[in-house]
Parts: C-alpha cells; sequence; structure tokens
C-alpha cells in the first residue's frame, strides 16, 4: 500500500456528493482513498449516467458514451485510485457516400485528403490547405496529451515525473495553449475562410455540435486515433469506479433525488424530505438544478449577491446539443458488418450536405409551430435523415462476446435539437414521430451502406433527447454541458480550469460536465478530481 502521511487518516468529515455519473464517482473515491468519509447520492438505480451500458436479448449496448479518450486523463486517474480496466482499441472509420476510409495511423490523413479530393476534385486546393491545419493541429494535440494530466498525478509521490516529465514539457504546453487560444472561433466560421464549398464545408463539420471551437473541432482526427473501449462495454468504467469507491468504505444511496439544498444549514433534502447534512458538498449533476434549488437564507449578504448573479448567468445558459439514437437487433453475423467499417463508424450518405436544414429550416418550423403540422415535419424529417452524418456503433465489433451468436447489434445516432422533440411530444403524435424517424433512418441506410439490415432488423428502440433528460436530468438533454451556441456561463479556458469547481458558497463545489467548456468523459472525471482536492484542502 503506498505511503499516505498519518494527518489524512486522522482528518475524517463527512462529504455529500449529489450525482453518481462519471464526475461523482471519480470525486467519491479520490476522496475515499484520502481517508474522508463521503455518501454518494445519485437519483437513478445504477450509478454511471450518461456513462453506462444496457443489454437486451443478449444484446449488449452503450446508453450514453460509445468509446472513450484517454486525453492523459482517465488512465492515469485509473491508476491513482488502483482501479485495473481491460480495454481494447475502438477502431474508427469514415464513410462519405461510397466512400470508406478505416483511419489506422496519422497518415491516414493523406488517405482522408485523397478520399475528399475523390469527391470534390474542384476544391482540390482548398483540402490541401485544410489538411495542413489539421495536421498542425494533430501536432497541438500530441504536446496537449503528452503526458500524463498533472492535476490527475499524484505529485508528491512520483517526483520523477516532475523532473523527467512534467517540466520539459510545461513550456510546449504554455506555447499550445496560446494556440488553441486563438482557434476559439466556431469551426463554421473559421472554415469559411478555407474551404469555399458550402457542401464541403458540411461534410466537416455536421458532426460535431454547432458551433464548436476550431481547435476542439479539427483535433478530432487525432482524437479518432486514440478512442478505446472496456472490455465488456463503457459502463465497464463505471462499474470499476463504483466498486473500487465501495472496497474504499464509500457509501452509496442510489434511487434518492435532490431538490432542496439549504445551504445555510449545510443540509440537502430528498424527494421523501429526508435530510442530509454535510460539510462539504460537491455537485456533480445539472448545474441550473443546483442554482434553482438552493436556498440561500442565513448566508451573508455578499454571498447571496455572489449566488445570484450566477443563478442570473447559468439560468440564461443553455444546454447543448442532445443526440437521437436508433438501437437495433439484427440477425445477420458480425462479419457482414466488419467487412465494410469498423465498429466506430462516422457516415455520411450524400456528400451534399446538410445546408440550412438543421439550422434555419428547423429554426423555422419550430418559430411557426402547429400541432398538425405533422406532414409538414416528415418531410423535413426526410431531408434530415438523407443529409446528416450518423455515429455508428457496432459493440460487437469491438468486443465479440457483446452479441448474441450470428447476429450484431447496432447503435445509430446523430445530433438533435431538444426543442423539436419537446414540441413533437407536447402536440400529442410523439410515438407517430418516432417511429417515422426509424423507419426513415433505416430506408437511408439501407439504401446506402449497409444494405443487409433490409428485412433482417428483429427489435429496434429508439432513445431521444427527452429520454436523456429523464434518465440524468440534464437541462435540454445536453451530452456535453452548455451550448457553444449562447454565453458559456463557466469557465472554459484550460489555464483557469482549477477554479471551475467553486461556486461562490465556500461549502458547495461544482463537477462534472456542467462546470468547465468544452466537456465530455475526460474534463467530467477531472474536474471530479479538482473538487476533491479543494475539499481535502479546505479541511
Ligand atoms: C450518445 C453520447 C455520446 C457521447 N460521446 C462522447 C464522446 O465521444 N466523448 C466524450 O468525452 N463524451 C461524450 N459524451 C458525453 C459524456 O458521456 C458526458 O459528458 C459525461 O459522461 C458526463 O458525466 P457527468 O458525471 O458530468 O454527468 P452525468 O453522466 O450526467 O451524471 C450526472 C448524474 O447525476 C444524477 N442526478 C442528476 N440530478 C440529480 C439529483 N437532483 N439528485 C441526485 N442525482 C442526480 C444523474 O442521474 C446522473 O447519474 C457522450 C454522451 C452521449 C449521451
Amino acid at each position: 500500500m503506498p505511503y499516505e502521511p498519518q494527518s489524512m487518516r486522522e482528518n475524517v468529515c463527512k462529504v455529500i456528493i449529489v450525482g453518481g455519473g462519471i464526475a461523482g464517482l471519480t470525486a467519491a473515491a479520490w476522496l475515499s482513498k484520502k481517508g474522508k468519509k463521503v455518501l454518494l447520492i445519485e437519483k437513478n438505480e445504477d450509478c454511471g449516467g450518461l456513462v453506462s451500458s444496457i443489454t437486451r436479448n443478449g444484446f449488449h449496448y452503450e446508453a450514453g458514451v460509445r468509446a472513450l479518450l484517454n486525453a492523459g486523463i482517465i488512465f492515469p486517474m485509473l491508476h491513482e485510485l488502483d482501479i485495473e480496466l481491460e480495454v481494447v482499441k475502438s477502431s474508427v472509420s469514415v464513410g462519405i457516400e461510397k466512400e470508406i476510409l478505416h483511419i489506422e495511423d496519422k497518415n491516414s490523413l493523406y488517405k482522408y485528403k485523397d478520399l475528399l479530393i475523390r469527391l470534390y476534385p474542384e476544391s482540390k486546393a482548398d483540402i490541401e490547405k485544410l489538411i495542413k491545419i489539421i495536421r498542425r493541429i494533430m501536432k497541438d494535440v500530441d504536446v496537449l496529451y503528452g503526458i500524463d494530466n498533472p492535476v490527475i498525478k499524484d505529485l508528491w509521490r512520483d517526483k520523477r515525473f516532475i523532473f523527467r516529465k512534467l517540466l520539459p514539457w510545461l513550456p510546449k504546453f504554455l506555447l499550445t495553449l496560446r494556440k488553441i487560444d486563438k482557434l476559439q472561433m466556431p469551426v463554421e466560421d473559421y472554415l469559411k475562410a478555407i474551404v469555399k464549398d458550402p457542401s464541403l464545408r458540411d461534410i466537416i463539420t455536421q458532426h460535431f455540435f454547432r458551433k464548436t471551437p476550431s481547435f476542439f473541432a479539427l483535433s478530432y482526427f487525432s482524437l479518432y486515433l486514440e478512442y478505446f473501449y472496456p472490455k465488456g462495454g463503457v459502463g465497464k468504467l463505471a462499474e470499476a469506479m463504483e466498486h473500487r469507491l465501495r472496497e474504499l468504505g464509500g457509501e452509496i444511496k442510489t434511487g434518492t433525488v435532490i431538490n432542496r439544498v439549504l445551504a445555510g444549514e449545510h443540509t440537502i433534502m430528498d424527494q421523501n424530505n429526508v435530510a442530509y447534512h454535510y460539510e462539504s458538498l460537491i455537485w456533480a449533476a445539472d448545474l441550473k438544478t443546483l442554482y434553482k434549488i438552493t436556498d440561500t437564507r442565513r448566508l451573508s449578504e455578499r454571498i447571496r449577491l455572489k449566488f445570484e448573479a450566477k443563478k442570473k448567468m447559468m439560468l440564461a445558459g443553455r444546454g447543448g446539443d442532445s443526440v437521437y439514437s436508433l438501437y437495433l437487433e439484427v440477425d445477420e453475423p458480425l462479419e457482414s458488418f466488419k467487412q465494410i467499417a469498423h465498429g466506430h463508424f462516422f457516415y455520411t450518405p450524400s456528400k451534399q450536405g446538410l445546408g440550412e436544414v438543421h439550422t434555419e429550416e428547423l429554426n423555422k418550423l419550430l418559430r411557426n409551430w402547429q400541432n398538425d403540422n405533422k406532414k409538414q415535419v416528415f418531410v423535413w424529417l426526410g431531408k434530415l435523415t438523407r443529409l446528416n452524418t450518423y455515429e455508428i456503433s457496432i459493440p460487437g465489433l469491438k468486443n465479440p462476446d457483446l452479441s448474441p451468436k450470428g447476429k450484431t447489434g447496432l447503435i445509430i445516432s446523430f445530433l438533435s435539437d431538444y426543442d423539436l422533440f419537446e414540441k413533437v411530444y407536447e402536440s400529442g403524435w410523439y410515438t407517430e414521430f418516432i417511429s417515422e424517424l426509424e423507419k426513415l433512418v433505416l430506408s437511408v441506410l439501407s439504401d446506402s451502406v449497409f444494405p443487409m439490415l433490409k428485412d433482417k432488423v428483429l427489435n429496434q428502440f429508439s432513445f431521444t433527447p427527452l429520454s436523456i433528460k429523464n434518465r440524468v436530468s440534464s437541462s435540454e438533454g445536453a451530452i456535453t454541458g452548455w451550448s457553444f451556441q449562447e454565453p458559456i456561463p463557466v469557465i472554459n479556458q484550460m489555464a483557469r480550469s482549477a477554479r471551475s469547481v467553486l461556486t461562490p458558497i465556500p461549502s458547495i463545489f461544482q463537477a462534472g460536465q456542467w462546470v468547465y467548456s468544452p466537456s465530455g468523459v475526460p474534463m467530467s472525471i477531472l474536474t471530479g478530481k479538482l473538487a476533491a482536492d479543494k475539499v481535502l484542502k479546505k479541511s
């Protein structure tokens, strides 16, 4: 067992963490490891939040994120928590119409260039310029994630890391941060100066969240090479964290929704009016909820004013893009799919691009909404499904044990707008809408890349932005925190990330996808660790 100073073990106090997603699990496990008595409270019957897996009829699927990126964070965190997780590579393919590229190494970027030139020969010069930019960004990504994130490392235990890795890396890292700051503009706008053909611009950007910062979007080619998949499914990561937390003596209470925070009394209340008292609270769930349900009476005037100002900003913000997913059980062996693509596949059936379909046309539909405009919406849905980019995950191709013999499970998804699904629901034709959407997606994909889907689907079900909101209570069904289209009410500069976990109330910290932007699994883990460190420092 590694050496721990005696004082850390004696200094036991009660910390409550709300939200058993990956951020809350990280914070709770880390604090438990450091000898704190923690209680983790989760609304669902199982932990994991958007890092979870489901099994149906022997088919294994992801309910949230499909594969993981280390980003210098996940593996070092597992190491610090003494967790062993068996993983495999999650290889990526990219396809447009009949062109499909399997991304194997950094040189695949040049094959991607050739693929784009074959599809858009008149844009050859623009494509060459773009590829040079992506190549430069890939070098910056190498620096960014070049060493284990020092926030995660227990630096006192690893002095060699400080002298051999951290100090030589630091100047390069600071230079890279400056480059990233210069590439914050939305990728759609940035590309206008480089690529003239709007269809080509769409094809490059339409599977990113709207207005994604350029660095983040254009770094994806590097990230495609880094995806990994826990054996048994993504949910195994959360399971492993939960198991370790219990081993370390942490307490977990599931099926419990916190709906009031009485900050002046250091107390939270659940749906049954049960009160829980804390010395420190880490909120690792939706932030709008925290600000809505917190009662600031009995706090100082100064803190209350600061809290009210923050609350106004939070409530004016908007959750980011959501996702629609179609889950399929297919009576066709894995081998048939393996011949076409890897288990993580970004596919666009038409090189035309979405144009205004998912922006202006959708906004117009929503602005002029009438409960009986079903026909108009279905026509629009036809265009959306024909022109969109799909993220297709086939768990069995990553880990063959995850599909019944001779059969294949698929998760087909694309970015979706929460408001559309909500309006359809309120208009009373949600079931019909979902059934039309499923039919359209199946028809587009069986007419293009997966002809074997015709007549081979045994079962299917959908998971929509409304399902995501119901499952994890995330504002607007967002999957990675705040929308890039509105002012972001939290920290979004890496150099300031340590402050992202502070709230105006000294005994309350925040963690997870809502507290730093852009976010995702690695940043949720990082902020979970940062929040835990703040609690440790305070006590
Ligand atoms: C389809 C999909 C694809 C994705 N792809 C990627 C990707 O490629 N890369 C990437 O990095 N990320 C990706 N993500 C996002 C990533 O999964 C999330 O950003 C991350 O898991 C968020 O973790 P979290 O712990 O911050 O929040 P969550 O997972 O939302 O956890 C919050 C937890 O709090 C609980 N909770 C909420 N309110 C309360 C309450 N009042 N009381 C008690 N408990 C409460 C919820 O039930 C939930 O378990 C994807 C997500 C989805 C859905």
